[in-house]
């Protein structure tokens, strides 16, 4: 078996470590940074004391985005990089802020609009603005991946755009900036990192490196989530979490998300179901499936190591997991109608279902979402 690993991005991890984004824009030497923040974090005071840290380091910030960022979020942004003559960025928020900056700080360097490249194949230019990235929520891993996902609302596409160019320089990733999670965003955000963790353990594209970190990863989640929902302010719940996270991001960035993604997309899109949400939606239900096929042996031992009989009773507890943390099991209360279930399974025929192990048919995506609604 060949393979092949990259990990780029400077970590540094820890409690009240957001206050060194500072040093490191002082350390890059790089004038004119631009703070990408979460609408959230100008309303609690934390984007205003970035700026102000950083005596002069960050001479702008942009707020203007949304869960899911569309195109046309990232093109005002790199308006605004274009127009200040910004030098570097530092994203503050989630994995739609992580994102949207991520994008915006490579085709800033160009006249081009992020819909050049977004859905269409078309290669992202190589050279972009250094990038220090601060998660906010424990989810996405963002912070370490080489992807940004966007949304074009008004064409109804979401997707991801894989480019080298999108490893942030630096990742701080401070746990204290997620005490402020509401329960359902943890539960949503952190069913996300289960999610990159299987998937990118049962992923065609898995390789050993990433096989121990999504070990590790699921193991902490199957640890910690359930704790750091039940009681926001749980210090090592949270930390463990913002750990489970990032390492789930490390495995799942080379081989890539497969199934439950693929379905995430039309979930959120046209039904409007949070992200993460929407991936663990269908987790259990391609584990099922994926323990029937030819790496059926693999998922097991990975189940196993998890302290599990098999995949079957891994799949319960993530059912029951979400199940206690108010997570949707089922699409009933949309009374989804044929033709909508057809679009469901037409949708989801998305590039990351190719990265599945069992190949996965129409057929097969309609049983499942009849099952569902
Ligand atoms: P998000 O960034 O969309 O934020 C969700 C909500 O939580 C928002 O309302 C936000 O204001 C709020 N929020 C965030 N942090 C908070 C905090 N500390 N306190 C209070 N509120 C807070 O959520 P997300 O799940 O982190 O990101 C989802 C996006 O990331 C989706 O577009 C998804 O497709 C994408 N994604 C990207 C990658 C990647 O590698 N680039 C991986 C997975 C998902």
């Amino acid at each position: 078996m060949n393979w092949d690993y990259l990990q780029p991005v400077k970590i540094r991890f820890g409690k009240g470590r957001v206050s060194e984004v500072k040093d490191l824009a002082k350390e890059m030497g790089i004038k004119n940074g631009l703070l990408v923040a979460d609408p959230f974090f100008f309303t609690n005071g934390l984007a205003e004391r970035i700026v102000k840290e950083s005596e002069g380091a960050i001479i702008a910030s942009f707020g203007d985005l949304s869960p899911n960022p569309d195109v046309t979020e990232v093109d005002a942004c790199a308006a605004i990089i274009r127009e200040k003559e910004i030098g570097f960025v530092v994203a503050l928020g989630g994995g739609s802020s992580m994102d949207c900056a991520k994008a915006a700080a490579s085709i800033a360097l160009t006249d081009d609009s992020i819909r050049k490249y977004h859905g269409t194949g078309v290669a992202m230019p190589q050279e972009h603005l250094p990038l220090i990235a601060v998660p906010t929520t424990a989810g996405t891993g963002s912070e370490v991946t080489c992807v940004s996902v966007l949304t074009d609302h008004a064409n109804g596409k979401k997707s991801p755009i894989v480019s080298d160019g999108f490893f942030p320089s630096y990742a701080i990733i401070d746990p204290e900036l997620t005490y402020t999670m509401p329960p359902k965003v943890t539960a949503g955000t952190g069913i996300d990192v289960l999610s990159h963790a299987l998937e990118g353990f049962w992923s065609k594209g898995h390789q050993p490196i990433c096989d121990a970190c999504a070990l590790h990863a699921a193991e902490l989640v199957f640890q910690y989530l359930y704790k750091a929902y039940l009681d926001p302010a749980d210090e090592e719940a949270r930390e463990k979490m913002c750990e489970a996270s990032l390492i789930a991001g490390l495995a799942f960035t080379l081989p890539k998300t497969t199934s439950s993604h693929a379905c995430s997309f039309p979930l959120t899109n046209i039904h409007h179901i949070p992200h993460g949400e929407a991936c663990g939606m269908t987790l259990d239900y391609f584990a099922r499936i994926n323990a029937k096929g030819a790496d059926g042996a693999r998922i097991d031992e990975f189940a196993r190591k998890l302290g599990f009989k098999d995949t079957e009773e891994m799949a319960d507890a993530i059912h029951e997991l979400k199940a206690k943390m108010g997570l949707r099991n089922d699409l009933k209360d949309l009374h989804l109608t044929e033709e909508q279930i057809s679009e469901l399974v037409r949708i989801s025929r998305h590039p990351n279902l190719y990265n599945n192990p069992v190949e996965i048919t129409d057929e097969m995506l309609s049983e499942m979402y009849h099952k569902l609604a």
